[in-house]
């Protein structure tokens, strides 16, 4: 299995290196010819929404990339990659979209720009770092709601699109992204 990391901006290296520590091939996305290589799912890292949506476009990224994730190419979206996903944002513009979800950008404010905590994610405690993070203000009936914290929707799933308000990669917990993988391998998305 080859997971495609969208590494234009952000924090996309720690995501590689959870990928190795499961055991799944990996490579980065930077430009158009970058996504000739057969691939099962992408992951879209968190950073700069806005900065990530400007440059999909400037790189030429933007078009086959939806494309593929309409045509059902597993993702996985964190912190800045959920906004990227979700069909709705408050505070921002939707980019690819795709799930049933409204996220609010910058959600809990400049005081509270960074935070950790412990919290179930599909039934289990996991560790969650959150930076200048989004939450879910709103899930609609095709997303299902996978974690919750201090009364917000932090992660979600909806078919082959996982989100998390979070970043899973910057914790030693390789579980969320192992969730990623059996979405991916599920999948059954033709690699070209
Ligand atoms: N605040 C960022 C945004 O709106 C997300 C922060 C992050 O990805 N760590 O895009």
């Amino acid at each position: 299995m080859t997971i495609a990391i969208l590494a234009v901006q952000g924090a996309f290296a720690e995501h590689g290196a959870m990928l190795d520590r499961l055991g799944a091939d990996h490579f980065e996305v930077r430009k158009a010819a970058d996504l000739s290589r057969p691939f099962d799912g992408l992951i879209l890292p968190g950073g700069e929404s806005t900065v990530m949506s400007k440059l999909l476009r400037e790189l030429g990224l933007f078009a086959p990339l939806k494309e593929k994730l309409d045509a059902g190419l597993p993702v996985f979206g964190t912190c800045a990659g959920l906004i990227l996903l979700a069909d709705r944002v408050e505070g921002g513009e939707p980019c690819f979209g795709g799930m049933d979800v409204t996220a609010r950008r910058n959600a809990y404010g400049r005081q509270l720009g960074s935070f950790r905590t412990t919290a179930p994610f599909a039934g289990e405690p996991v560790p969650m770092v959150f930076i200048r993070a989004p939450y879910i203000v709103q899930a609609g009936p095709g997303a299902e709601v996978l974690a919750e914290t201090g009364g917000h929707i932090v992660a979600a799933r909806q078919g082959n699109r996982l989100a998390t308000a979070f970043h899973p990669e910057l914790t030693g917990d390789t579980r969320v992204h192992a969730c990623f993988l059996e979405m991916a391998a599920a999948g059954s998305f033709p690699a070209q």
